[in-house]
């Protein structure tokens, strides 16, 4: 392959690329996996097979961010650097590092065989520790205590808390089960199970190939349906909040939020395991269209979903002002969100993850390096 300097590398046919590269029913718009970062840059402006799965996690951080910041401006929102949000900026950076690690992975993968294997075990690792970024938001504004803590008497009446043997409130609509629960072993079960699917999601990229779309997609159940608790909790018990208050008209738009995710959540899934609509017609989506680029589609309108969910839940626990989470002083039912708590379960998180990717990095490295050292020598470039 040589070109003159300056043209871009022409765009290949399945039957012209290393067999690791190939996606099922995509028949042309391959890069070949040895273009340099400028390269791989650059053909996020050409239509190949990558460019929509770019675009189509790319776009939605600002989508994201717009809709974030939102809540800042809220009436009664304490300032951006209180320690009240700092579940949401963990959330924040959650999706943000989800959506940047996967777009650029899809753009980074064909500057070799080892980078392509590299870039996917960071998208795992990302999609793994947002799950833990959204379980820290839902354990402090959805938690069955969240807002409700340790505020004195007229909020005790109000929101129907009653005072176990230990001094500790517990609010009489919360499930004594679920407590116990979230209270121990919510945070450390949700770091655990990311742990495991970074764990799974990477072994499918060099065991298990054959079912690979199906076991990363039910990999990632078991995180939601860990994350999720404290909603199924609230959606089996009774609000939290007065029916005459304005946090209860806030809080209720939360069940419908939640179910668009969970729907967005199944479409997602159905296309990237069915990989519907190239199956029906091999080669005719292989730059727009494809399964890819509507499961990414699918997974950002879920996380959209969960955004508005977690702001109503915030908005309602901010139109309480002396129901806002105390200080962490006992004998609070729940903690108010520390830095340890919050970005030092993040950071501890994400060192194990960054360990995990690093091994098995290693590992393709010995697997897929001599492969990329042959296509380099096979298929020089004249730039
Ligand atoms: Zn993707």
């Amino acid at each position: 392959m040589r070109l003159k300097c300056g043209q871009p590398l022409p765009l290949l046919r399945h039957s012209d690329v290393p067999p690791r590269v190939i996606e099922n029913f995509i028949l042309t718009g391959y890069r070949f996996p040895n273009y340099s970062l400028k390269e791989c840059l650059m053909s996020a402006f050409r239509p190949t097979n990558e460019t929509g799965n770019f675009w189509s996690h790319f776009l939605p951080v600002f989508i994201f961010f717009y809709h974030f910041v939102e809540v800042f401006s809220w009436e009664g929102a304490p300032s951006g650097e209180a320690p009240f949000f700092y579940p949401l900026w963990n959330y924040f950076l959650g999706v943000f590092c989800l959506l940047m690690a996967s777009s650029l992975a899809h753009l980074l993968n064909s500057m070799s065989l080892v980078v392509r294997e590299v870039c996917f075990f960071v998208d795992y690792g990302t999609i793994s520790s947002y799950t833990v970024g959204s379980s820290l938001a839902y354990y402090y504004y959805i938690h069955p205590r969240a807002g409700i803590v340790d505020t004195g008497t007229l909020n005790s009446s109000v929101m129907g808390v009653t005072h176990d043997h230990a001094g500790l409130q517990t609010p009489s609509y919360a499930i004594p089960d679920f407590i116990v629960f979230f209270e121990s072993f919510y945070i450390p079960c949700a770091c655990v199970v990311a742990i495991i699917c970074v764990l799974s999601c990477c072994n499918t990229r060099q065991r298990w190939r054959r079912h690979r779309y199906i076991i990363r997609t039910l990999v990632f159940l078991l995180p939601f349906l860990v994350s999720s608790t404290p909603i199924f909790h609230r959606l089996l018990s009774r609000s939290p909040y007065s029916n005459t208050s304005s946090s209860f008209t806030a809080s209720s738009s939360m069940p419908v939020y939640f179910y668009r995710h969970c729907l967005w959540l199944v479409v997602s899934a159905i296309f990237n395991i069915s990989k519907f609509p190239e199956r029906l017609a091999p080669g005719r989506f292989d730059i727009w269209g494809h399964s890819h680029q509507w499961f990414h589609c699918c997974t950002f309108l879920s996380i959209l979903d969960e955004l508005h969910m977690i702001k109503a839940e915030v908005q309602a626990i901010l139109l309480s002002p002396t129901l806002l989470l105390p200080p962490a002083t006992p004998p609070s039912a729940l903690p108010a969100p520390t830095i340890a708590a919050t970005y030092g379960v993040m950071l501890l998180l994400q060192t194990t993850i960054v360990s995990i990717i690093m091994w098995f990095s290693w590992q393709a490295n010995h697997i897929h390096g001599p492969q990329t050292d042959q296509l380099k020598k096979a298929h020089p470039k004249t730039t």
